[in-house]
């Protein structure tokens, strides 16, 4: 388990490094809380609670075996009960949607918008991953004309 930008996937660092200055530009500076995690602690987060999926981006993701997740919480929230999360976005301090709508402005993948529904799923508002390029858009355009 590492806090390190540089253990971050060469494509994704970039996305991050922007998230950052433009969270810090719009007066929410941030604290990095994770980055990169082997499968011993990945194990182990599932058993304690803090985790729920064996496929976690944090975990050494091909082709350059790095992190493609990051964890973040806004300075401002860190002093607050439960990091004001309260289980959905409209319940929640609005510091998290204002993070995670730069973070998504950045062309990531946001967990606050993960549905709350364990243990399939859980709302994770200080996640953001890598999102691929996706294309099954475009297939459908493509089939619907033809
Ligand atoms: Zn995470």
């Amino acid at each position: 388990m590492g806090k390190s930008l540089d253990a971050l996937a060469s494509y994704f660092r970039p996305q991050v490094d922007s998230f950052v200055a433009d969270c810090l530009a719009a007066g929410l500076p941030l604290t990095i809380e994770d980055t990169d995690r082997d499968q011993a602690t990945q194990a182990a987060d599932i058993a304690a609670g803090r985790s729920w999926t064996t496929h976690s981006k944090h975990l050494p993701q091909p082709p350059e075996m790095r992190s493609e997740a990051i964890d973040c919480v806004p300075m401002a929230l860190l002093s607050v009960k439960q990091w004001g999360w309260y289980g959905t976005i409209e319940t929640s301090d609005p510091r998290w949607l204002q993070m995670g709508e730069i973070g998504e402005k950045n062309g990531m993948e946001w967990g606050g918008r993960w549905p709350n529904n364990p243990p399939h799923s859980r709302s994770d508002p200080g996640h953001f991953q890598f999102k691929p390029p996706d294309n099954s858009e475009t297939v459908q355009e493509v089939s619907a004309e033809g």
